[in-house]
C-alpha cells in the first residue's frame, strides 16, 4: 500500500500559507491609513528641509548684498569728504559724477535686496505652513496608532505563530516538492493548491477548485494511487482530493 506524504504534508503547509496571506492582508489593511500618513510626513519633511536650505541661501545672498551696499555707502561718504578738498572745478565735478554713479549702484542693490527679502518672506511663510501640516499629520498618526494598536498586536502575534508553524510544516515536505510548491506560490500567493471537485456519482464532471476548468478521471485515479504532485493543466496549481484534507483542521 502506498504511503502518502507529499500531498498531505503540502496541504498542511498550504493551509498555513493561506492563513498567512490572509492575515498579512488584514494587517496591511489596518496599517494602510498609518502608512499613508507616514508617507505624507516623509514628503512634508523633505519639502521642509528643501525650503530651509533655500531660506538659508537667500539669507546669505541678502547678507552679502547688504555688505556690498554698506561698503559703497562708506565710499560715498569718503567721496563727499574729498569734495571739500577738491582743488579745481573739474576735479569737483568728476567726484560728483562718481558719487552719483555709486548712488545709482546702491539703489540697484537696494531693490535687489528688497526682491530677495520678498522671496525670503514667502519661503518662511511656506515653511511655517508645512510645520503646521506636520503637526496635524503627527497627531493623526498617533491617533491612528492608538486606535489600532491592539488589533495590530493581535494580528502580529497570530502571524508570528503561523510563521513558527510554517517552519515545522515546511520541514515535513519532501525537498523536491517544496521547490515546486514555492514556485507556484510566487504565482498564486497563499493559493498554490486546488481541490479536485467532483461527485462520486457523476464522474463526468470533474473540475479544478482553483480555476474551475475541467479535469480528467485520470487526475483522480493518479492522485489516489501515487504519492506525487499532480498539477492542473490550466492553472498549474497543485491538485489535491478533498478526502486528503486533514480531518481536524477547520476552515
Ligand atoms: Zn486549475
Amino acid at each position: 500500500m502506498t504511503v502518502f506524504t507529499t500531498i498531505p504534508s503540502l496541504l498542511v503547509l498550504y493551509r498555513i500559507d493561506h492563513d498567512l496571506y490572509e492575515f498579512n492582508n488584514r494587517l496591511a489593511a489596518v496599517m494602510k491609513d498609518q502608512v499613508a500618513i507616514e508617507n505624507n510626513i516623509t514628503r512634508l519633511n523633505t519639502s521642509l528641509v528643501e525650503l530651509e536650505s533655500a531660506g538659508r541661501k537667500l539669507q546669505a545672498t541678502i547678507s552679502s548684498h547688504e555688505l556690498d551696499m554698506k561698503s559703497r555707502q562708506e565710499h560715498i561718504e569718503k567721496m563727499r569728504t574729498s569734495l571739500n578738498n577738491a582743488k579745481t572745478n573739474k576735479e569737483y565735478s568728476a567726484i560728483l559724477i562718481q558719487i552719483s554713479a555709486e548712488k545709482e549702484e546702491v539703489s540697484k542693490i537696494e531693490s535687489i535686496i528688497l526682491d530677495f527679502m520678498g522671496q525670503l518672506e514667502a519661503n518662511l511663510k511656506s515653511a511655517s505652513a508645512i510645520r503646521e501640516q506636520l503637526d496635524v499629520a503627527q497627531k493623526s498618526l498617533e491617533d491612528s496608532r492608538r486606535q489600532s494598536s491592539q488589533r495590530v498586536a493581535e494580528l502580529q502575534a497570530h502571524i508570528h505563530e503561523l510563521q513558527r508553524n510554517r517552519e515545522r510544516a515546511l520541514n515535513a515536505v519532501p525537498p523536491e516538492s517544496r521547490k515546486q510548491y514555492d514556485r507556484i506560490c510566487q504565482r498564486y500567493p497563499g493559493d498554490a493548491m486546488a481541490s479536485v471537485d467532483f461527485n462520486e456519482n457523476d464522474m463526468e464532471t470533474i473540475t479544478c477548485g482553483g480555476c474551475f476548468m475541467g479535469l480528467n478521471i485520470e487526475d483522480v485515479n493518479l492522485l489516489r494511487g501515487r504519492d506525487e504532485i499532480r498539477r492542473c493543466q490550466s492553472c498549474g496549481r497543485i491538485l489535491y482530493l478533498p478526502e486528503m484534507l486533514p480531518q481536524q483542521a477547520s476552515a
